[in-house]
């Protein structure tokens, strides 16, 4: 199956803002219908871009969740080193931002930050001003945001805690198939209704041992997310024909360590029984009749087959 024919998934990466070198910040990449989408751009989306062989200037759209810095910190690297003139970058058109109301002064501010060296590059590399220039659209509701060569994205709104707003989740449509992002979400109904007969249904999670969840710092951060429990209660009324964690948040202290990838899935299984997987960075899902999951060999720098 061929990038035209099929849905493909890849996530970039699957952290949080714990800076570790094997879950990069949160961003997924979206392949369909002849276009590449992102959903956020967290640390190291343009490492995770470069390792895919996927050019920055060929994104067509940088889609936004929210605005948490782990999500948009890669932004600036993404834009300004998109703009550069080598293989891997090349953005010739202006970067189309989507996202909840707040885009536009991220991006606009953004410019402002980084106007010096827009404007030595410019002289001095000749670079073509309209791949710096920026095209962002707001929205603020659930509704289609994003419609080109048959890839249809629909936003919904998500509940990440009462001052963590806007915050929306993403409805992935193309040929029939449908990936659903939950965005950074606590259990929450739109997810469901949204995810409901999807093929791959990609849910953030944060799990904390007991001894852990005693302190208030951590029962704060684990109040704006999903525990495994719940979003494998998330799973089991969507019914996708795979479900998929990312955002893996895996809280831990200087005396505790974080639970284990199997202790996740153990806690998921009280439930949920269907099909799941625990993303990694590049791990890739080719949606078809059936999902396809690829895992990246860092080894030999490509995809396995
Ligand atoms: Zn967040
Ligand atoms: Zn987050």
């Amino acid at each position: 199956m061929t990038t035209d024919e099929g849905l493909r998934v890849t996530l970039l990466g699957t952290g949080t803002p714990i800076p570790r070198p094997d879950r990069f910040g949160p961003s997924t990449l979206i392949e369909a219908g002849g276009q590449k989408i992102l959903i956020d751009a967290g640390r190291g989306a343009t490492m995770r871009l470069y390792q895919l062989g996927v050019p920055m200037g060929r994104v067509n759209a940088l889609l936004l969740t929210h605005f948490h810095s782990d999500h948009t910190n890669g932004i600036p690297d993404f834009w300004l080193t998109g703009w550069l003139s080598s293989f891997y970058a090349r953005r010739t058109a202006p970067l189309h931002v989507i996202g909840p109301r707040g885009a536009k002064e991220l991006i606009s501010n953004l410019e402002k930050a980084y106007a010096a060296d827009i404007k030595i590059r410019l002289v001095d590399e000749k670079l073509p001003p309209e791949g710096i220039a920026t095209r962002v659209e707001e929205f603020d509701h659930d509704g289609l945001i994003y419609d080109q060569g048959g890839l249809k994205v629909f936003a919904f709104e998500v509940d990440h805690g009462e001052v963590i707003k806007p915050c929306f989740g993403y409805r992935i449509e193309y040929g029939g198939r449908i990936a659903v992002f939950s965005g950074d979400t606590r259990y929450n109904r739109n997810v469901i209704k949204y995810g409901a007969g999807a093929d791959l249904l990609v849910h953030e999670v944060a799990t904390a041992r007991p001894e852990l969840m005693k302190e208030a710092y951590i029962q704060r951060i684990v109040a704006h997310h999903t525990t495994p429990r719940e979003a494998g209660l998330v799973f089991a009324e969507a019914r996708p024909k795979l479900a998929v964690y990312t955002h893996v948040v895996q809280l831990a202290s200087d005396t505790i360590s974080p639970p284990s990838v199997e202790e996740l899935i153990a806690e998921t299984r009280k439930t949920y029984d269907g099909p799941l997987e625990v993303g990694e960075d590049l791990m890739q899902f080719e949606i078809g009749e059936d999902v396809k999951v690829r895992r990246y060999d860092v080894q030999h720098a490509a995809m396995m087959p």
